[in-house]
């Protein structure tokens, strides 16, 4: 295991409530160019579609950008430490809700539902799983919480143009969380990462073994990798975050709601992750007040 230590390279900026979320533009990406064709602008439209089919299903679904606190989406390739990232941010700020596509997912094939069986082809090889599969799923675990005010954490979704534009017509994305990792951590980090099946633990030999080398703690169990942690798939994920996801750093900085933190170890990346959402919060609710006093 690589012991190498670098600090997080966050740009930083003074508090500026209104236009200074853009402070942190990660030069690295910006001559990036989204692919577009005609296959996925049908993608696109069909995604809108069942969106807006599943918005006019719910009764609440026309004020759930408004009702929702805070969204925040985090963002970052396969393994570059977003689900460590978010469960620090679950635990400093816990009005956040976490949305977890990929723990979702996992769950649904844990307990083998239909949604369970279609999903693993595609997560095993390291694909997508479509478009339409994936937002009748978040859809139907966010409206509760929007309808209710619940602030989220959204973590593995969007993950494509089309979901984002599609997430557009029902929720607004107050703040994107960029993780920037290289390619190399990333690799040495997965082959680490062993689970339990049964239950989803999560054990890695270099941050946390367990007891007992591949071993449950809890339930002696033996310990697996993911099939989708393997080298041919984890090369996959990384190809499609190019291909796919990437394009959404663009997306969301031409939004202004853009932050990106490089590093190579979370402990190190969250330190500024957490000073920065605490401003970004405390902004919000300054901007909030203000909006009270003159409304
Ligand atoms: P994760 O744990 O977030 O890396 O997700 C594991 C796998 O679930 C991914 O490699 C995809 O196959 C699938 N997945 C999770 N979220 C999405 C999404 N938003 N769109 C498509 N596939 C997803």
């Amino acid at each position: 295991m690589m012991m190498q230590f670098v600090t997080p390279i966050l740009r930083q900026s003074p508090r500026l409530c209104r236009g200074g979320v853009g402070a942190g533009v990660d030069v690295v990406l910006s001559n990036f160019t989204s692919p577009s064709n005609s296959s996925s602008s049908i993608r696109h439209e069909h995604s809108k579609q069942l969106l807006r089919a599943y918005s006019s299903s719910s009764p609440s679904s026309s004020s759930s950008a408004a009702a929702a606190a805070h969204t925040l989406l985090i963002l970052g390739k396969p393994g570059g430490g977003k689900g460590t990232i978010s469960s620090k941010i679950l635990s400093d700020f816990p009005q956040f809700k976490h949305v977890s596509t990929g723990d979702e997912l996992r769950q649904h094939v844990r307990t083998g539902t239909e949604l369970g069986l279609q999903a693993k082809k595609f997560m095993d090889e390291g694909l997508l799983v479509p478009d339409e599969v994936m937002i009748k799923m978040v859809l139907s675990t966010t409206q509760s919480a929007s309808a209710t005010g619940q602030s989220l954490l959204l973590d593995g979704f969007p993950r494509t143009l089309s979901q984002a534009q599609s997430l557009d017509n029902t929720l607004t994305i107050n703040h994107v969380i960029n993780l920037c990792i290289p390619n190399e951590i990333i690799v040495e980090r997965i082959s680490d990462r062993w689970i339990h099946p049964a239950s989803g633990r999560v054990y890695s030999y270099s941050y946390r073994p367990p007891k007992v080398h591949g071993i449950d703690d809890e339930t002696g169990e033996q310990l697996v990798q993911r099939d989708d942690d393997k080298p041919a798939s984890v090369m996959r994920r990384l190809e499609k975050y190019e291909e796919a996801t990437r394009p959404l750093v663009d997306y969301y900085r031409d939004k202004g709601v853009l932050q990106t933190f490089k590093g190579t170890m979370s402990d190190v990346i969250y330190v500024d992750v957490k000073r920065w959402l605490e401003e970004k919060l405390a902004c919000d609710d300054d901007e909030e007040d203000e909006k009270e006093m003159k409304g």
